[in-house]
């Protein structure tokens, strides 16, 4: 049996990196996915080519997380398109990283409403129909940053703090509907952007982990997997650090 089996998922940010790897590995648990993105449709719909098969609906749908309207429209189209949703995995985010000398007031905001407000518009919008089905698991993506602050990283640490905060109040709100909220916070995860750094950077930062290695896409989507899953269901309120011991 799988342990995503006939279970709809909605993963915002699907197209890229973490969010890509979550989808690939949702979809091998037998779950049907909708995933968002804001501007890269191309690498969406060759996600959606890839995954494609007969046991589950997959499909890219572009929304800016950061706009409440377009939360609530998205919620309804999947509604429309999947029938339910079991799951929401709020992924979507970016980094717009400066000392806070400067750190425009336009940075601050973009990355607190792309990060956070996003989590806010999403989960509100699919809280009725989590209410009314009396069971929904919501799993948000922060980031050891959000834990421990990071220097040129205030906006960014912020946001992903902020998401904490959120989710452990959504899980008092709403536990007794028998909706978890949990968090998940990456350490650092080599995906297509870090390709992109120097060898010998990227080989210092390795060696700064306990396990001696950077995550991978799939290892934060496992842990997104048992969150999702029944396997989880007396988890709720808690943040899932992902870090090969980074923080310990
Ligand atoms: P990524 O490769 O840059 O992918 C980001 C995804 O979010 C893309 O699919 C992007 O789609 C989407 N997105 C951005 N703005 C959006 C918006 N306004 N509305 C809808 N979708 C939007 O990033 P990643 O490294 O996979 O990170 C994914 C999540 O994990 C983020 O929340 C990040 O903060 C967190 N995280 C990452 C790491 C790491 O080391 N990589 C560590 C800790 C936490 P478009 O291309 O269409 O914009």
């Amino acid at each position: 049996m799988k342990l995503l089996e006939k279970k709809v998922a909605i993963i915002t940010g699907g197209s890229r990196g973490i969010g890509k790897g979550i989808a690939e590995i949702f979809v091998e648990n037998g779950c049907s996915v909708a995933i968002t993105y804001n501007s890269s449709k191309a690498e969406a719909e060759k996600l959606v080519n890839k995954l494609e098969n007969k046991e589950c609906n997959i499909k890219a749908y572009q929304s800016n997380a950061a706009d409440f309207n377009e939360a609530q429209n998205l919620i309804n189209d999947v509604l429309n398109d999947f029938g339910n949703i079991d799951i929401l995995v709020n992924n979507a985010g970016i980094t717009k990283d400066n000392l806070l000398m400067r750190m425009g007031e336009e940075d601050f905001d973009q990355v607190l409403e792309v990060n956070l407000k996003s989590v806010f518009n999403l989960t509100k919008a699919i809280q009725r129909p989590f209410l009314k089905q009396r069971k929904g698991s919501l799993i948000h993506m922060s980031s050891i940053v959000g834990v421990k602050g990071n220097a040129g990283q205030a906006n960014y640490a912020a946001s992903k703090a902020g998401i904490i905060g959120f989710s452990k109040s959504i899980a008092l709100e709403l536990g007794s509907r028998n909706i978890r909220s949990n968090v998940v916070a990456p350490g650092f995860i080599e995906t297509e952007m870090t390709e992109k750094l120097p060898e010998d950077v990227v080989q210092g930062w390795r060696e700064g982990i306990p396990l001696k290695r950077g995550g991978k896409p799939y290892d934060v989507a496992n842990a997104c997997v048992f969150l999702a899953s029944d396997l989880s269901n007396y988890i709720t309120g808690q943040v899932l650090h992902v870090d090969g011991g980074m923080l310990t």
